[in-house]
């Protein structure tokens, strides 16, 4: 694999990730005549929840719109100048063009105005865009496990990069795919956050784990993988390195959770063969997603890494992927108990739903 970091005209940094270490050098100048960057954003912490909400205002106001045939994550062409100034490319990542969280940012006040109580800091962190392929027309789960193999490289870099950056606690990879979930960009990519702080979810797991480990001397990630391998009723794929299940207390009505056999932190810790083992496993996993309702299903793929500093002997890594999707046709949405409790009410049950992801049909 070859990298090779470059910089786009407004000076967001743009990396190329290739497979083949002697494919022609990226030297492709971005020509396009852009705007400084958009100012970054503040952050402020809820007293009542002590939860941190960015708010990207500047979001709201994007002044670039690029014209509704031209992809910006597609490749550059003669007179059509899009994110990612090369021809073609395997996979690519760059900066946000509208970060929610950022460096260089302006003074903010300790405190919002007025509420001495509620702390507020800039939003401080790192927001990248990784496209996985630069072939607009296809997805994640249709690619060769090569590809998927250099994507998985490239998060390793990137957790290994954003980790490294002044500020930065938790480093998120994740892809959203399909217009239920809010996608406008059909072009196969995901999103890469370094936040400035442990998120809820991953702080309130980090507690559960830690007890958990104090009562039984060991970590909760691995007695739940050897219970769901040895019962085999949620397994739905199970390769050398990696087992995908659907959680016995799944939320979502599809939910798997894919994880390694061995207990590392984060994606680049993983070896050679636990990478391209990932690759199999995965693409076996999405193409049963997409035949559950005979459709592309809209999906949430979220890594669970350890936080950059804290905690990272009690993690263990996981990429959870679930759908909003109840039907083929019908959204499931978070009303009263999951938004205002979040307490999630699932009607279906996960061995219903494994037994149709493993089904040998799918
Ligand atoms: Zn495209």
């Amino acid at each position: 694999m070859r990298r090779t970091a470059r910089r786009l005209a407004d000076g967001r940094e743009v990396i190329y990730f290739d497979a083949d270490p002697s494919a022609p050098p990226r030297v492709a100048e971005d020509t396009r005549d852009l705007p400084a960057q958009a100012p970054a954003s503040e952050m402020r912490r809820d007293p009542l929840s002590g939860e941190w909400v960015a708010m990207a205002a500047h979001r709201q106001t994007r002044t670039y719109k690029p014209p509704a045939d031209l992809c910006p994550l597609c490749p550059s062409a003669p007179g059509s100048s899009s994110e990612i100034p090369e021809s073609e490319y395997d996979v690519v990542v760059f900066e946000n063009r509208f970060p929610s969280f950022a460096q260089g940012n302006p003074d903010i006040p300790s405190t919002v105005e007025g509420m001495s109580m509620m702390p507020s800091a800039p939003a401080a962190g790192r927001c990248e865009v990784v496209c996985f392929t630069s072939d607009h027309n296809t997805s994640f789960g249709h690619l060769r496990p090569a590809q998927v193999r250099t994507v998985v490289d490239a998060w390793a870099d990137r957790t290994e990069a954003l980790a490294a950056t002044p500020g930065v606690e938790q480093v998120f990879c994740f892809e959203n795919r399909g217009e239920e979930i809010g996608v406008t960009l059909h072009h196969p990519h995901g999103q890469i956050y370094g936040y400035p702080f442990i998120t809820p979810r991953t702080e309130r797991m980090l507690r559960v784990a830690e007890t958990y480990r104090a009562e039984h001397g060991r970590p909760v990630l691995g007695d739940v993988l050897a219970a769901e391998r040895a019962s085999g009723a949620r397994v739905i794929v199970e390769s050398e390195h990696w087992t995908a299940f659907v959680p016995a207390a799944a939320r979502w009505p599809v939910e798997v959770r894919v994880v390694p056999h061995r207990q590392v932190p984060d994606i680049a810790a993983l070896t050679d063969s636990e990478r391209d083992d990932f690759a199999t496993t995965y693409l076996d996993v999405l193409r049963r997603l997409d035949a559950l309702y005979d459709r592309p299903l809209p999906y949430i793929a979220a890594w669970h890494q350890a936080p950059v500093r804290a905690g990272r002997d009690l993690s263990w890594l996981h990429l959870e992927v679930f759908s909003v999707l109840r039907s083929a046709d019908k959204l499931k949405y978070l009303a009263g108990s999951e938004s205002g409790m979040a307490v999630w009410i699932n009607d279906v049950t996960p061995e219903q739903i494994a037994e149709r992801l493993r089904a040998p049909s799918v």
